[in-house]
């Protein structure tokens, strides 16, 4: 369904971003990785998805907190294999704390990274997308997106961003091929909400199977995580034809959590 087309997925080098660059890897596109981590890890991961799928996996470590990189990684991909068609604005960081302690350096990070990157990255991605009359863009969101929670100031401000950003970019593409959809997940247990889980197990003495019981009930009424790999089929569904008229959206995967 994707052969020959070239998908961009930043932060995949864990969590859902991997996820969702094994399921696009799967229905035939070409991937670039992008993220930290170690690099054998990295690596291996190349090479699992290659020999899986058959298609060309780079990896691009640029650091998207910073503008002027995360405008280069589209600029790089163009450069070295020719097109970009597919945008998946995923990486993302948390901090939890009440507003009055809230570090300022923790909000710019958590605005630079979870909203101004993906900014970045739509405006360097439009262009060349519109001229080839085709594109899909998906930004990863968050339940947060739609409703707040106590002492995540910034994240919830920069998920309400991308989603405002998502319905922007969704009117002016509108015609052009070009798609632009808000991915809302509740939580997905990667190491981003694992740390979420050992922080509870700590305050409350209770073991982590206890404490990711507790993080669902408190939420999420499907009492289930989403995984990965489903967001990774929604993305892949966005891409298809059937997602030509689906632009400027915001769809929530999140066991019913923002049903309430
Ligand atoms: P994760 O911590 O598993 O993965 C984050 C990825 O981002 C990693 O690949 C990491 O290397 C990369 N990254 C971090 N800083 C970067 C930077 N400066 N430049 C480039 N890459 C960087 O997290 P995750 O849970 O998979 O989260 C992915 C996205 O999904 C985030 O935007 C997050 O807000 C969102 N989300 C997560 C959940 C959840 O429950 N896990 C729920 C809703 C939304």
């Amino acid at each position: 369904m994707l052969k020959d087309k070239i998908a961009i997925i930043t932060g995949s080098t864990s969590g859902i971003g991997l996820g969702i660059a094994r399921v696009l890897a799967s229905k035939g596109a070409d991937i670039v990785l992008n993220g930290f981590g170690d690099c054998s890890e990295i690596k291996e991961i190349r090479a699992s998805i290659e020999r899986h799928h058959s298609v060309r996996v780079i990896h691009d470590g640029a650091d998207i907190s910073k503008p002027a990189a995360v405008r280069r990684l589209i600029a790089a991909t163009v450069e070295k294999l020719g097109r970009v068609d597919i945008l998946v604005n995923n990486a993302g960081i948390q901090f939890t704390s009440p507003v009055e302690t809230f570090p300022v350096e923790k909000w710019d990070a958590i605005l630079a990274l979870n909203l101004s990157a993906a900014f970045h990255g739509i405006a360097a991605a439009v262009p060349p997308m519109k001229e080839q009359g085709w594109g899909r863009i998906i930004n990863i969101a968050s339940a947060h997106g739609l409703v707040g929670s106590t002492h995540k100031a910034a994240y919830v401000a920069a998920k309400h961003g991308v989603v405002g950003l998502t319905k922007v970019v969704g009117l002016e593409t509108a015609g052009s091929g070009v798609t632009v959809n808000a991915i809302c997940p509740g939580w997905v247990r990667t190491p981003l909400v694992e740390k979420q889980i050992s922080d509870i197990a700590a305050r409350k003495q209770i073991s982590q199977q206890d404490a990711a019981a507790e993080l669902l009930g408190e939420k999420q009424p499907s009492q289930t995580f989403v995984t990965p790999e489903q967001l990774g089929e929604t993305v892949a569904f966005l891409c298809s034809s059937a997602g030509d008229q689906i632009t400027g959206a915001t769809l929530a995967i999140d066991g019913g959590w923002t049903a309430q």
